[in-house]
């Protein structure tokens, strides 16, 4: 009875909340999802349902901190952190579904509500974080913590509700309260800005049209094709088109023997969002470090640099910057030789020119083919997308019992999406993956891994997560089927890592077991990387596409061999643009600042050769104007985690050994942020990690 009561009172609240009876009723996010596994219901979605969820989730979820503030009883540990904790339920449904199909298949309609409802969030979660009464819950549970009976476990997740209510100026006056909200409302409206010119800069306003069968030599014929299909749905029937977007451009600049042609490209990416035009990017991204160290100092930190790190692993920027600068001396010194080796064979070959940025993965491509005789070309043919989708699945199989099960017929919000059921060595139910594997004009570029659901208890009943994997791969041509580059085969297996991490993070606190500290986030996405290319692996999936045949023991030696190769060039382009972000999330608000003398004066610090630009310049960087900033470091810090944790398995003489799977399992996947970073590493290994196991990994020593 007083079940069915509350059921009344709540419809009548949804009644009210809506503007009509006819929205409550057809808008999905109000009521549980009637799907297989309650996957969003993405085929009855429209884009009107959007804000009215944002809205009405924002308002249950204000209406639950006003109970949780209002309580006459006395903080208690369930009564405050528990409610917190699992607070926000519909804003966080609607809020999964929505930024994940932004970033996946966005539209103007889509852009128009993100516009609307960022800023609209951001107040919302400042009303929450800045609210002096809930603080003062939080601080009353916090000060008597040792002494309430509460285990490790519960006593983390006070900690950090506390930390995190410090960090976002629960402890200032109300008039610095309100400068932060408004630093916060500028800095997400700057930020809203940079990616839609970024996502305009490489989708729409640069192509580079091919008239001219000349000007293809050089280029592999599936490249050629591709180039025609996508002149052709530009409709430009008869000519090749070549993109920005990674899968199209980087191929042109390996194997095009047009330098000119090689510049053009390499420019256009480049220059993105620095082309002085209304899609120039400086102006939003000097906003956004000015407006970001005015909130580090606000709080109490030297610079945003400082307050991002020291909620890290490496804790503060200094030691990052040591840990990066440990790194680029040896790979400066193998760049240098690389390049000196490659302007040979530019002078061997009369070239009569200086070797400039649009032409290292040119002339790269020629020494690796010297040295090691390999070409992606050759490499292609045997790493069909579904084959290395299996092949991956095969390691999960092999080191944690999972089985994938595809599924038709699902909701999907793209025919391309793939579905699919993973289950765990006991065959019972572990979560749902959706992938959606190439690029779209409406999709961001890279590749990322997400969540349409994460796991959680609910009234102490399991709820599993829906995980997807967003990529942009090489596109199928004619009958061919996507045939993937190596650099692709990796990032698949690098997002699937962070899917298992997804699938398997089991913890009873949402805080602590949905949020990891980013320098650890990429340890389960990388250490997938290192099975990728092991012999027993390849045998699996890497199969030539027209005959079955498993790619040749040879192959794989040289592709072994050739792994090493452009570590350096690699590792210097990536340390270079950790470093850039570094120096402007440490000295970058402090500056009268012109964005392009300050990138060159950062670079000129590293000593950087001319030959060589970040991996991303400032005008383009967009990890550091999103969850990255100060943390771009983190992908090489994992990396020494990630070479560290599988020599393990090395070390044991088994890559599939179970004891060590399980243990990995159960000190990181199962962990999400339960523990501290190192603590639960040194669980793991039973020591502080190593960077000599990479340095040799990337050929550095
Ligand atoms: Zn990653």
């Amino acid at each position: 009875m007083k079940r069915t009561y509350a059921i009344a009172m709540l419809s009548l609240l949804l009644f009210m909340a809506c503007e009509n009876k006819e929205e409550m009723s057809t808008n999905p996010f109000f009521s549980e999802y009637q799907t297989p596994f309650k996957v969003p219901p993405f085929h009855q979605i429209d884009t009107t349902h959007y804000i009215p969820a944002f809205e009405k989730g924002m308002a249950e979820h204000q209406a639950e901190i006003d109970a949780i503030v209002n309580n006459s009883a006395d903080a208690t540990f369930e009564n405050t952190i528990v409610a917190i904790d699992k607070s926000g339920e519909l804003l966080g449904k609607v809020s999964a579904v929505f930024f994940g199909l932004n970033s996946a298949e966005t539209n103007p309609a889509m852009q128009k509500i993100s516009r609307t409802i960022t800023p609209m969030l951001t107040k919302h979660r400042d009303n929450i974080s800045l609210n002096e009464a809930l603080f003062e819950r939080i601080k009353e549970v916090y000060d008597s913590r040792e002494s309430t009976g509460l285990d490790d476990q519960q006593i983390r997740v006070v900690e950090k509700y506390f930390d995190d209510f410090v960090r976002n100026g629960a402890n200032l006056n109300d008039a610095d309260k309100e400068k932060l909200r408004e630093l916060n409302q500028e800095i997400s409206a700057n930020q809203i800005e940079f990616r839609e010119n970024l996502l305009a800069e490489t989708n729409r306003n640069f192509q580079l049209v091919i008239d001219s069968e000349e000007d293809l030599s050089g280029l592999p014929e599936s490249i050629i094709a591709a180039a025609s299909e996508t002149a052709t749905k530009a409709g430009l029937e008869g000519k090749w088109v070549f993109t920005l977007q990674k899968p199209s451009m980087i191929p042109f600049l390996q194997y095009a023997d047009n330098r000119d042609l090689r510049e053009q490209l390499y420019r256009g990416y480049f220059m993105r969002g620095n082309n002085n035009d209304e899609f120039d990017n400086k102006q939003a991204i000097f906003n956004i470090l000015q407006l970001r160290d005015e909130r580090a100092k606000l709080i109490g930190y030297d610079n945003h640099a400082d307050y991002v790190i020291s909620n890290n692993m490496a804790k503060t920027p200094e030691k990052v910057y040591e840990f990066l600068n440990g790194i680029m001396e040896p790979a400066l010194e193998m760049a240098k030789m690389d390049r000196d080796e490659m302007q040979r064979i530019i002078d061997r070959e009369e070239g009569n020119f200086k070797l400039d940025l649009w032409d290292w993965w040119y002339y790269a491509e020629k020494l690796k083919k010297e040295k090691y005789d390999i070409d992606e070309s050759e490499l292609k043919p045997y790493f069909v997308l579904n084959n290395v989708r299996d092949g991956m699945f095969f390691v999960a199989n092999k080191l944690y019992g999972l089985t994938f099960t595809e599924l038709e017929d699902m909701p999907v919000y793209h025919d391309e999406v793939q579905v699919f059921e993973v289950k765990n060595r006991d065959g019972k139910h572990q979560a749902v993956l959706y992938m959606d594997f190439h690029p779209r004009p409406g999709k961001r570029v890279g590749a990322w891994c997400g969540r349409f659901r994460q796991q959680t208890y609910k009234d102490g009943e399991k709820i599993y997560p829906v995980v997807t994997m967003v990529m942009n791969f090489t596109r199928p041509v004619g009958d061919t089927p996507a045939l993937l580059t190596w650099d692709e085969v990796n990032t698949m297996f690098h997002e699937f890592g962070h899917a298992l991490h997804g699938f398997f993070t089991d913890g009873r606190y949402d805080r602590t077991a949905g949020r990891v500290p980013r320098d650890m986030v990429e340890l389960p996405s990388q250490i997938m990387e290192n099975w990728t290319g092991q012999p027993e692996v390849l045998e699996v999936y890497a199969k030539h596409y027209e005959t079955g045949e498993i790619i040749p023991q040879d192959l794989v030696q040289r592709l072994h061999n050739s792994m090493k190769f452009n570590g350096a060039f690699n590792t210097v382009e990536y340390i270079a643009a950790s470093v850039l972000d570094l120096d402007w999330h440490t000295d970058g608000g402090t500056t009268e600042l012109d964005v392009l003398a300050f990138e060159k004066q950062s670079m000129d610090d590293i000593n950087l050769i001319e030959e060589i630009i970040p991996r991303y310049r400032t005008t383009y960087f967009n990890h550091i104007v999103g969850g990255y900033s100060a943390g771009y470091y983190v992908y090489l810090w994992a990396a020494v985690l990630d070479s560290d944790a599988f020599q393990a398995f090395v070390d044991s003489g088994d890559i599939f050994n179970q004891e060590i799977a399980e243990n990995f399992k159960k000190n990181i996947l199962e962990q999400g942020g339960s523990d501290e970073g190192m603590v639960q590493y040194m669980k793991f290994r039973g020591q502080e990690p190593s960077i000599e196991p990479l340095l040799i990994k990337r050929g550095l020593k």
